[in-house]
């Protein structure tokens, strides 16, 4: 085990009493947190935090500071958006430094737009700090290269679930099947036999190579490389869970020449 030497002074903005920072926490890997991530952990009096964000990160939180969980708890439903911005805004006006902690990207399919929206309609002033979404982690602890000059120029970030649960309609498969030679698809497990169906339909081969990356960057990551034909068969048979992403392209062909000769993302054991 190696250990990370004190940072260096950095001239980090003030975590001002009364304001939200809505901050990315990144897929899992404590490793992949921003060092401004840190910084509003060690500042914040209140962390409100998501279902996906890992016990490890929230370690790094000051003693004192308040632990305030906005997932799904136990069976029960998940708090409804309103209800976590209007607890954003009350424990700003309190005075408390708050610090929104979002899995992934606060603005890649986290509604952080939402929040931000409210606060800037309720005057408090607020931050976003960046993370790593889950597209960009997933590939790269994968060994899928998201962009590659022999394969693609493009890549599409693409939700499988529309906000009433079903396969997202508004969105022009035809086209992300023409368009993009490299989807990553967020949320895509439950409906991804009817998404492949699309694609296929929209021109896309039943051979294409896809992967499935589970729990990327945790210790119980796993990656199931299949093609898009037999993709939700074979999410089933190997019992895949969420939280995934799915990477529809050629890149994933390049993943056999990485994997072997790459370091392993966590020491082991
Ligand atoms: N804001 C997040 C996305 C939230 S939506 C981000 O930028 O990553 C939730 C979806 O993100 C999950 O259904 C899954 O598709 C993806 N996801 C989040 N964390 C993941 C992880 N560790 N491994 C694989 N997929 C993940």
């Amino acid at each position: 085990m190696t250990s990370v030497p004190s940072l260096p002074a950095l001239d980090f903005p003030e975590f001002a009493p009364g304001s939200v920072w809505l901050v990315g926490a990144g897929p899992g890997d404590p490793g992949l947190l921003s060092l401004l991530a840190v910084h509003a952990l060690a500042h914040a009096d209140v962390v409100v935090y998501d279902a996906l964000v890992d016990r490890r990160i929230l370690a790094f939180a000051r003693p004192q500071a308040v632990l305030d969980y906005a997932g799904k708890r136990g069976g029960k439903p998940s708090p409804q958006q309103p209800d976590i911005t209007d607890r954003l805004i009350r424990l700003a006006r309190d005075g408390r430094r708050v610090l929104r902690l979002k899995g992934g990207d606060p603005f890649v399919f986290g509604r952080g737009g939402e929040e931000a929206l409210a606060l800037a309609a309720a005057g408090i002033p607020f931050r976003i700090v960046p993370g790593i979404t889950a597209a960009v982690a997933g590939l790269a602890y994968a060994g899928i290269p998201a962009t590659h000059r022999d394969t693609n120029s493009a890549i599409a970030l693409v939700t499988g679930h529309a906000s009433d649960g079903e396969v997202p309609d508004g969105l022009d498969w035809p086209a992300l099947a023409q368009g993009a030679p490299v989807l990553v698809l967020y949320m895509a497990l439950k409906h991804l036999a009817a998404i492949a169906e699309r694609l296929m339909a929209g021109g896309r081969a039943a051979d294409e190579p896809v992967a499935v990356v589970s729990k990327a960057t945790t210790d119980d990551q796993r990656v199931l490389e299949t093609t898009l034909g037999r993709a939700a068969a074979d999410v089933a048979a190997a019992r895949i869970e969420p939280p995934a992403i799915v990477v529809i392209g050629e890149v994933v062909r390049l993943r056999a020449r990485l994997v072997a000769a790459m370091a392993p993302s966590r020491p082991r054991g």
